[in-house]
C-alpha cells in the first residue's frame, strides 16, 4: 500500500524518466484490473439551473448573464435512446443543483429510461436529501457522482459556501449513497487556488478510504464570471505550495488514483481534454483512465452548460464526436467497452449483499 510520503513525492516529481515509470505503473494496473475496454457514458447536461454559489463554477446562481434551461422529460429520454442506439452502456444525467423539479419528475425520467433501454443510469445532481436519493434509487438509478472537490475543509468552505441553514456534508452523503446500493463516484479538481500538495495527497488518501467505485479528476479552469476567475491573491498559498492545475499534474493525480483504487472506473475527463487541446482524451487514457463521457446534450443547450470556459465538447456535434472518440480508443490499442461497465468493486459488494440476504 502506498504511503503518504510516496504520494507526496510523486506529486512533486518532475523528472520525465521517473514520471514515465509512474505512467507505466498506472497503465499496467489499469490493464490488470479493468482491462483494455474503454467504457462510454453518454453525458446529458439536462439543466443549468443552480441554487448554489460555488466560487469555481459558472452555473452559480449569481451568474445572471447565463440563460437558464431545463430539458423536458421527453427530451432527456430521447437523448438516452440516442445513447442506447450508439451502443453506450450508461447515461449520466447531470445538472446544477436544481430544486425546480420534483422528486417524482426525476423518478419518471429514470423509469422512462430504464423501461425502454438496458442502460445504467448515473445521476450527478449535487447535494440532495436522502429521501430523494432513495426514491431515485428505487426508480432504478444505478450510480451517483458527487465530487468532494477538496479534502481541505477550510478551502472547501471558502469555494463551496453552505446553503443558509443547511449543512449537507458531501462525505456523509457519499456514505449514505453507498448504503442505498448506489455505485458511488467522487473526485476533485486539481489546481484550485489555495490547494497545496499536502491537500492533494490527502485527497488521494481519501479516495482509498472511501473505497470509491468511480473517480473523476479534472484541472480547475478559471471561469471569468466567478470569484475564482480573477488572478489569485498571493496570500492564498505560498507559490511553492500551490498545486498547478495543468495537464501534467492532472495526469499524475489520475495515475495515483489508479494506484490507490485499482478497481475503480476512472474517466479521462472533459476538463482535462480541454487543457490538453489536440491531445484530447489521450493523456488521461495513457495515465490510468478507462472511461470517456461523450457529450450527448443537444447542441442548442451545450453552450449554456457553462461550468468552465472553452469546454472541449461544446462544439463537437454528437455524431462526429462519437466517431472520433471511437477512433481515438482503437488508435491507442484499446477497445470500446460493451455492456454497463460496472466497477468490479461494486459487483463484489453487491454479490456480498445478496449472499447476506
Ligand atoms: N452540480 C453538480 C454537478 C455539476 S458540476 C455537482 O455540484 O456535483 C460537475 C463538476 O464540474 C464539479 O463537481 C466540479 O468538480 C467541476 N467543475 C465545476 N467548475 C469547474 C471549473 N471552473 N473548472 C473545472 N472543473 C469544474
Amino acid at each position: 500500500m502506498m504511503k503518504r510520503r510516496e504520494i507526496l513525492e510523486w506529486l512533486r516529481e518532475d523528472d520525465p524518466r521517473a514520471l514515465a515509470r509512474l505512467e507505466r505503473a498506472a497503465d499496467r494496473l489499469r490493464r490488470e484490473h479493468v482491462g483494455d475496454e474503454v467504457h462510454l457514458r453518454g453525458l446529458i447536461e439536462f439543466s443549468n439551473h443552480c441554487d448554489r454559489s460555488c466560487a469555481y463554477c459558472g452555473l452559480r446562481a449569481g451568474n445572471r448573464g447565463l440563460k437558464r434551461y431545463r430539458m423536458s422529460q421527453d427530451e432527456i429520454v430521447a437523448c438516452a435512446l440516442h445513447a442506447s442506439r450508439l451502443g453506450y452502456g450508461t447515461v449520466v444525467l447531470q445538472s446544477g443543483e436544481d430544486h425546480g423539479f420534483t422528486v417524482d419528475w426525476m423518478a419518471e425520467v429514470i423509469r422512462g429510461i430504464k423501461s425502454r433501454t438496458g442502460l445504467a443510469v448515473t445521476l450527478s445532481l449535487g447535494e440532495r436529501a436522502d429521501r430523494e436519493l432513495l426514491a431515485w434509487r428505487q426508480a432504478g438509478a444505478d450510480r451517483y457522482l458527487l465530487r468532494f472537490e477538496t479534502s481541505n475543509r477550510s478551502l472547501y468552505e471558502r469555494i463551496h459556501p453552505a446553503q443558509p441553514g443547511q449543512d449537507r456534508d458531501r462525505l456523509a452523503m457519499l456514505r449514505g449513497l453507498r448504503q442505498m446500493g448506489y455505485e458511488v463516484g467522487s473526485g476533485v479538481m486539481v489546481g484550485i487556488p489555495g490547494q497545496t500538495y499536502e491537500d492533494l495527497a490527502t485527497d488521494i488518501e481519501l479516495f482509498r478510504e472511501l473505497d470509491l467505485d468511480m473517480i473523476g479528476v479534472g484541472p480547475f479552469i478559471p471561469h471569468p464570471r466567478t470569484p475564482l476567475g480573477r488572478p489569485v491573491p498571493a496570500w492564498l498559498a505560498p507559490s511553492d505550495q500551490q498545486v498547478p492545475g495543468d495537464v501534467a499534474m492532472t495526469c499524475k493525480v489520475i495515475a495515483l488514483a489508479r494506484l490507490v483504487c485499482p478497481d475503480a472506473n476512472i474517466p479521462s475527463t472533459t476538463a482535462l481534454a480541454t487543457l490538453a487541446r489536440s491531445a484530447g482524451r489521450e493523456p488521461g487514457l495513457a495515465w490510468g483512465a478507462n472511461v470517456i463521457m461523450p457529450n450527448l446534450t443537444p447542441p442548442r443547450y451545450r453552450l449554456r452548460y457553462d461550468v468552465y470556459p472553452g469546454k472541449a465538447t461544446t462544439h463537437a456535434p454528437s455524431r462526429g464526436g462519437d466517431r472520433r472518440i471511437r477512433a481515438v480508443i482503437t488508435a491507442n490499442g484499446r477497445t470500446v467497452g460493451t455492456g454497463r461497465g460496472d466497477s468490479p468493486n461494486w459487483l463484489r459488494r453487491e454479490s456480498g449483499r445478496r449472499e447476506a440476504g
